[in-house]
């Protein structure tokens, strides 16, 4: 993707609150390998149960501020991703919400959905499966997952 400056990340949020905007931590975006990133998702360590995804729509960097959901899925299971499609131990896909933008978000209106729990979907897709991965199918991946997180992130952004 293409990088993104803390100004950019500080705009993008399309569902948060002024409370929210106030108080977000930022990821390490110096440390970050772009070109193997289709979105930069991240969680609070100051308050667990936020989350953050931000990419690029329509040329402008567009995020979206998440809740997770308290207690996770039963362990034992395995569970799928709605943004990668990885399936892994249930542990480590958890249900999210994300308040629609606008005054249905402040009436309480969410659109949920399973993600993996660190939100590093980029990163997983290209380590598991381990083996084995062309850099084709790698690349296609890469493509549907940020189909996905834009078509959550437009359904988060509907105001009817
Ligand atoms: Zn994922």
């Amino acid at each position: 993707m293409k990088p993104l400056t803390e100004q950019d990340i500080r705009s993008s949020f399309v569902n948060a609150t002024e409370e929210q905007l106030a108080r977000l931590p930022l990821p390490g975006i110096h440390e970050t390998l772009w070109d193997e990133r289709e979105f930069l998702g991240w969680r609070d360590p100051q308050a667990p149960h936020l989350g953050y995804i931000v990419h690029w729509m329509h040329e402008r960097p567009t995020g979206i501020v998440l809740r997770a959901a308290a207690g996770g899925l039963r362990p034992g299971i395995a569970a799928m991703c709605s943004l990668c499609h990885s399936s892994q131990p249930a542990t480590q896909v958890r249900m999210f919400s994300a308040p629609r933008a606008g005054e249905a978000g402040r009436n309480g209106n969410t659109v949920g959905s399973y993600i993996c729990d660190d939100l590093a979907c980029s990163l997983l897709i290209r380590i598991v499966p381990p083996h084995a991965q062309s850099a084709e199918h790698i690349a296609e991946r890469a493509d549907a997952l940020l189909a996905r997180v834009r078509s959550f992130t437009a359904t988060v952004m509907k105001t009817a």
